[in-house]
């Protein structure tokens, strides 16, 4: 029931927005706890605007967990978009959390989940909508302390005024154990709370600033939701999601995912399909998706969908497994993906030429490539996703033109075999240079060097009738790499942004590059140099205090291996000492 005081005060503004329904909460598979009756109050913030929120899935193992505790709580918060935000603002109303209702200020913790840097401003601002102060050192003792978590807190330094603690690594026990702390500590002055939650394995406290190991979970069926809030209109990722498993043996050296989730962990297959059984179950979802950063990795995925295929016959119910690896995508496979409907099915070689895989280490011939989709095709499916990176480090034109020339090559397959050619999207990002990965040395393009590419390939792309180019923003992957690798001083970047009104910049009307070149130009900065910079082996990395396992020696010799196109073999077939599990004592599990 929503609570009449709430009602009276936001009623009519909510019925002013465009899609009221983001911001009333009680969806379907949320919990109703009694706020006062719980001893520890959690808020997930997350700065995007709610479809994309709700469906991640990070938040919804820790709204599960959390609930999961009779004396604790989890609540949630998204951003408003632009229209509810600015009637919040002329009304002088601040931002609540969405099932309690309740003020994010009388929250013991609040925590924002960072998935990508262009989400900083909006971080800001929600902190202030949510009456509590930007800057971390101004906060009082009554405040809630407010943590960060997820991919981008990899290089905390630009957000650390605003964070009074992050989370480094999986937040499944550290989110617990610091909500039961801070409950614990409640009365005692802010600096001690932050001085002792900076004790718990996983926490960096930017006020001490103490080297800190990432946090590894284990994946049990215990801490995987089996019910989540269903939203009252479709969101990004509507269907059901049962992660198979977490981390990447592959090892490509672009990708930050497989860097920091390390080592590889894998989910029971006895767990796997009772999770997906009952997760579909309780939500009445007809979709469920494997997750996975490569999905038919895992060591039994075919008798995962065999079994999962069986008990689903006939209900209309589908799979989707949300990332493949081409060389393990086996005609079987394809056929047991193949059982209700044929979708859009995602490939993602990465590079055109092999040389390029082999410099970023995806290891995937062409050959592997082309079957892999051919293999589709002859299994009914016609629309066919690739996903390419270009500006990658040693890249030349030569193998940008086998971007194209791939294609040619799937079309030619199809003809011979007297196939209907399929229809192609290629998403094409731009390399950003991430923390912790062996290319975090490397320059990125600057934005004239990828124009020129982009302009490249869409001439080479108008002889080919049967697909599409989707080409990323690249001036919105400069102000991600100039925020993925920027230091302290860049947190006084991202505060003028957010006072000249940066907010839910990853959203492409939102994002107002004149304002960057302004600010830039205000404080002294260039984005670009930071950017395009390549960085010595010796170089001081802001991120350095941050550790996630792998030896920093080890990027930077498979940094050099990628120079010469030296490929590294997954730590499934051999472990390559990377140095996570001897740094972290922990080691890689897999199903069998
Ligand atoms: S130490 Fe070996 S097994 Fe462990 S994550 Fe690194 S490469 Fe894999």
């Amino acid at each position: 029931m929503i609570d009449d005081n709430f009602l009276n005060e936001y009623e009519s503004l909510i019925k002013l927005t465009e899609r009221p329904s983001r911001y009333i909460g009680e969806e379907f598979g949320s919990y109703d706890k009694n706020f006062d009756k719980v001893k520890g109050k959690f808020l997930f913030a997350f700065p995007d605007k709610y479809e994309i929120g709700i469906s991640n899935f990070g938040h919804k193992i820790i709204y599960d967990l959390i609930n999961k505790k009779d004396e604790f709580l989890c609540d949630r918060m998204y951003a408003p978009d632009k229209d509810y935000l600015n009637l919040l603002e002329k009304n002088h109303k601040s931002l609540y959390a969405l099932e309690t209702k309740r003020k994010p200020i009388e929250f013991d913790v609040v925590g924002f989940g960072l998935q990508y840097e262009m989400s900083y401003t909006t971080v800001l601002k929600m902190l202030e909508m949510s009456d509590i102060p930007i800057f971390s050192k101004e906060r009082e003792n009554f405040h809630p302390i407010i943590v960060a978590g997820g991919p981008s807190v990899s290089n905390p330094a630009p957000m650390e005024p605003f964070i009074d603690a992050f989370v480094i690594g999986d937040g499944e026990d550290v989110n617990i154990e610091l909500l039961d702390m801070v409950v614990k500590l409640k009365g005692s002055a802010r600096k001690d709370i932050l001085k002792e939650i900076s004790n718990i394995e996983g926490i960096y406290v930017p006020l001490l600033a103490k080297k800190t190991n990432k946090r590894i979970a284990k994946l049990e069926f215990n801490n995987h939701p089996t019910l989540s809030p269903i939203p009252h209109f479709a969101s990004v990722h509507d269907r059901a999601v049962i992660e198979l498993r977490r981390g990447c043996a592959r090892l490509c050296r672009f990708c930050q995912a497989s860097h920091i989730n390390l080592p590889v962990r894998e989910r029971k297959k006895e767990d796997i399909v009772e999770l997906t059984k009952q997760y579909v179950k309780n939500t009445g979802y007809d979709e469920y998706s494997l997750l996975s950063l490569s999905s038919n990795d895992h060591c039994q995925i075919e008798d995962i969908l065999k079994e999962l295929n069986c008990h689903f016959k006939g209900s209309g119910i589908n799979v989707s497994l949300p990332s493949q690896r081409a060389d393990k995508f086996s005609l079987e496979l394809a056929a047991l993906m193949n059982q209700e409907k044929r979708a859009t099915v995602t490939i993602a070689p990465e590079a055109g030429s092999e040389r390029m895989r082999n410099i970023i280490n995806k290891n995937l011939s062409e050959e592997q490539i082309i079957n892999a989709t051919i293999s589709c095709i002859e299994n009914g499916w016609n629309k066919i996703k690739y996903y390419f990176v270009i500006g990658l480090p040693f890249e030349t034109y030569d193998d940008l033109e086998q971007i194209p020339g791939l294609i040619e090559k799937v079309n030619l397959k199809c003809r011979e075999k007297g196939l209907k050619y399929p229809q192609i999207t290629c998403s094409i990002s731009v390399f950003v240079p991430k923390p912790h990965t062996p290319f975090q040395w490397a320059r990125q393009n600057s934005i004239s060097e990828i124009e020129e590419k982009i302009n490249f390939l869409r001439k080479l792309k108008d002889k080919i009738k049967n697909v599409r180019f989707n080409f990323h923003n690249p001036k919105m992957s400069q102000l991600e790499a100039f925020y993925s690798r920027g230091d302290i001083n860049v947190s006084k970047f991202i505060y003028e942004m957010y006072k000249k009104g940066g907010y839910l910049e990853s959203w492409d009307e939102n994002l107002n590059i004149d304002l960057y070149y302004e600010v830039e130009k205000i404080l002294n900065f260039d984005i670009e140099a930071l950017a395009t910079k390549e960085y010595d082996n010796d170089f001081k990395l802001p991120w350095d205090n941050i550790n996630y396992g792998v030896d920093k020696s080890w990027l930077w010799s498979e940094y050099e291996k990628a120079r010469n196109a030296v490929s590294t073999v997954p730590c499934e077939v051999r472990c390559n000492d990377c140095g996570v599990c001897r740094n972290l004592k922990t080691s890689k599990v897999l199903s069998k």
